[in-house]
This record gives structure tokens, C-alpha cells and sequence, in this order.
């Protein structure tokens, strides 16, 4: 249990660009903290560096106050949990668990109640004697989780360790990974490419894209407010427009910036210290993200109102709780999910799309 900072951490493999660019986050004591993004953003090769199996090529690593930069894996007290379990298959449940305990030279007795209590934690007490090819994936990943924990290690480090699993397995599995780490109160380090994962489990999500840092916040503020084009998109699903800034209005709440879209539509958006909205000034170019559920869309002639967006329904998708629809806005598609009501829009129909003014939101392109 510790808290884990990393300090400008790049890694730059041999004739390629940097896997990861100057990356600096703390994880703190006993947080589920999730590093997040698309196939090869340089998730794992955080991770690794972490755990020490790759060096950094540049800044520093630490443990509470212990800088383990240069401190080899083995002597880094991290619990690895990997996608491929990495079990042995023919040794039993309490074998694998063992495993840990057996190189810290634990007397036999401490050691046994370890054992049990790590089984217990991840549910498996009944299954210390059982072979790991006689067990379902889930219940594989149920014992590197507590081979992992025995050690009571500092930090928890997870790399996608649910991919190998059916959906249902998957949601089940999570929740006990989040349980299990939460009553052992350890720090945890988890990588996955799957945002609704990252969102149900984490206190808190890194965003990377091709190495570099987008956004650190808990999964409402990445949802509702993301910091760039790139993070509206990957999380979620959002409508992310090219805008210009007209004016700033300050005021005692944060105020409003005025932009206005391609087609002169003209919307305001909230003025949030810490956001790009608070270091915009008018002729400024930006993006507006606009999620499809926070848009209002009713049926009309063709006729525009202000602060509106006109446009023409090119699909409509019936998904039971909600309609799907695809909508032609000069050229471009808008995607808006609504209710499905007796006036609902049919592909053809002209539509006006209102934004719900505090949803709108300002990104960095
Ligand atoms: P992720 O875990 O997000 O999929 P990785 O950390 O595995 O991403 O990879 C980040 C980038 O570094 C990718 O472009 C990948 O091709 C590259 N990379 C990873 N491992 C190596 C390696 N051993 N040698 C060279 N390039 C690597």
C-alpha cells in the first residue's frame, strides 16, 4: 500500500517514436487508477516500467518516498496480474497462490493462513485443492488476483486481465477485481483499451493517445468534461464540432464563452477554471464536443431558430431505450439519441438539433 508517482516517465523504443511521451501522475494510497486509451498508446509500457521490467528512458519512479527507478522487479513489492493469467496449469489453486510466498521465505504457518485469506478475498476458499485447467477463466483470473495479493504488495499492477473473457464473465469479473481491491485497500494500476471497463471500475482514468497524456480525472469529469477533441470521442460517444470563439463573458460563476459553429449557429458554452474555456479569447479557434443524448431534436419545416442546428435525418435506429439517429448537418454527420415518441423523426425529415446550453462543452482540438 503506497502511494506511486511518476515523474516525467518517457520511453522511446529503438527507431520508433516515443511509446510515451513525458508522463507524470500520481496514483495515490489505495486508488484504482486506470490508464486508458486505444491499442498501442503506450498503456503496457507504463505499466512495465512500473513493475520494472522495462527502464525508463527518462525521469523517475516512486514509492511513498522511495525513488525505485533503478530497483529491480523483484525487489519492487508489486502483485502483476496478466491477460494470459500466467498460472500453472497443472498445480493446484493453493500451488499457484503459494507461488509468491515460497521465494519470501513465509514460515510454513503464516504462510497457510495467507493462502486462505488471499482465497478468501477473491471467493475461491472452497477451490485450494483444485487443478487450474479444471477451472472456468474467470475463476483462473480469481487466483492470479490472489496470487497477486498474497504478497500484500505496495501496488497492484493489471494489465487488461478480462480480456480473455466472455462478456458476462467480464462484468462479473470486474466488479469482484473492484471489490477485492477495495477491501484490501492496495494501490492499483490498471491498464485497459475498454472505456466502459475503465469507467466502472476506476476512482480515477489517465487518458493516452499515442503515448501522450490527455486527461487525468475521475471517470464523470473525463465523461462530462474531456479535456480534447480526442477524449469527447474515445469516451463515450460525441458529436465534436470545429468552432471560433466570439466573446467571454466573465462573471461570478465562471461565466460563458460565445462560439459560433461552421454555419454561423451560435452557442454558448460554461467558462470552467482549469478547462480550455478559461484561456480562450474571442477569434480563438477551438472544438465544441456535444454528446448525442444532450442534444433536443424535433421534427421541423426546414425552419431555423437561433442557437439551433439544422439538419436532415439520414438514419434512424430503433435500440429499444433509446432512437439512434444519423443527421446531415452541411456535409457533416451529427449523431443524436433520443426518446422514441409517437413524433418521432423518420430518415428524410428535415430537424432542428438544440444543444442543451450547459452541455455544451469546449475541447481542445
Ligand atoms: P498499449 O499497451 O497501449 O497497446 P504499448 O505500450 O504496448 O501500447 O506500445 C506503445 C508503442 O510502443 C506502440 O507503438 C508499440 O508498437 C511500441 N512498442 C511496444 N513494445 C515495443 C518494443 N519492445 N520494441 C519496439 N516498440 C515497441
Amino acid at each position: 500500500m503506497t502511494r506511486v508517482f511518476l515523474n516525467a516517465i518517457s520511453k522511446q523504443y529503438p527507431g520508433a517514436k516515443p511509446a510515451v511521451s513525458n508522463l507524470t501522475v500520481t496514483i495515490e494510497d489505495g486508488e484504482f487508477f486506470t490508464l486508458l486509451g486505444p491499442s498501442g498508446c503506450g498503456k503496457s509500457t507504463t505499466l512495465r516500467m512500473v513493475a520494472g521490467f522495462i527502464q525508463p528512458s527518462s525521469g523517475s519512479i516512486h514509492f511513498g518516498d522511495k525513488d525505485v527507478t533503478n530497483t529491480a522487479p523483484n525487489k519492487r513489492d508489486t502483485g502483476m496480474v496478466f491477460q494470459n493469467y500466467a498460472l500453472f496449469p497443472h498445480m493446484s489453486v493453493r500451488g499457484n497462490v503459494a507461488y509468491g510466498l515460497n521465494a519470501r521465505n513465509v514460515p510454513k504457518e503464516d504462510k497457510n493462513r495467507r493462502i486462505d485469506e488471499a482465497l478468501a478475498q477473491v471467493g475461491l476458499q472452497e477451490f485450494g485443492d483444485r487443478r487450474i485447467d479444471m477451472l472456468s477463466g474467470g475463476q483462473q483470473q480469481r487466483v492470479a488476483l490472489a496470487r497477486a495479493l498474497v504478497i500484500r504488495p505496495a501496488a497492484l499492477l493489471l494489465d487488461e486481465p478480462l480480456s480473455n473473457l466472455d462478456a458476462k464473465l467480464r462484468e462479473e469479473t470486474r466488479t469482484e477485481i473492484r471489490s477485492t481491491q477495495k477491501a484490501a485497500g492496495t494501490t492499483c494500476l490498471y491498464v485497459t483499451h475498454d472505456q466502459a471497463e475503465a469507467m466502472a471500475m476506476s476512482d480515477r482514468v489517465a487518458v493516452l493517445n499515442e503515448g501522450e497524456l490527455h486527461q487525468v480525472g475521475s471517470p464523470r469529469e473525463v465523461y462530462n468534461r474531456p479535456a480534447t477533441a480526442f477524449v469527447a470521442r474515445f469516451i463515450g460517444r460525441s458529436n465534436v464540432l470545429p468552432c471560433t470563439v466570439l466573446g467571454v463573458d466573465g462573471g461570478a460563476d465562471g461565466g460563458s464563452v460565445s462560439i459560433s459553429l461552421a454555419d454561423g449557429t451560435v452557442l454558448k458554452t460554461p467558462r470552467v477554471e482549469g478547462s480550455i474555456s478559461a484561456r480562450v479569447s474571442a477569434g480563438d479557434k477551438a472544438a465544441v464536443s456535444l454528446r448525442p443524448e444532450s442534444i433536443g431534436l424535433t421534427v421541423s419545416p426546414g425552419k431555423e431558430t437561433a442557437g439551433q442546428l439544422a439538419g436532415r435525418v439520414l438514419t434512424a435506429e430503433f435500440t429499444g431505450a433509446v432512437n439512434i439517429y444519423e443527421i446531415d448537418w452541411h456535409g457533416e454527420q451529427i449523431v443524436v439519441s433520443a426518446p422514441d415518441t409517437v413524433d418521432r423523426a423518420e430518415p428524410g425529415d428535415l430537424v432542428s438539433m438544440a444543444p442543451h446550453q450547459d452541455r455544451v462543452w469546449l475541447v481542445e482540438p
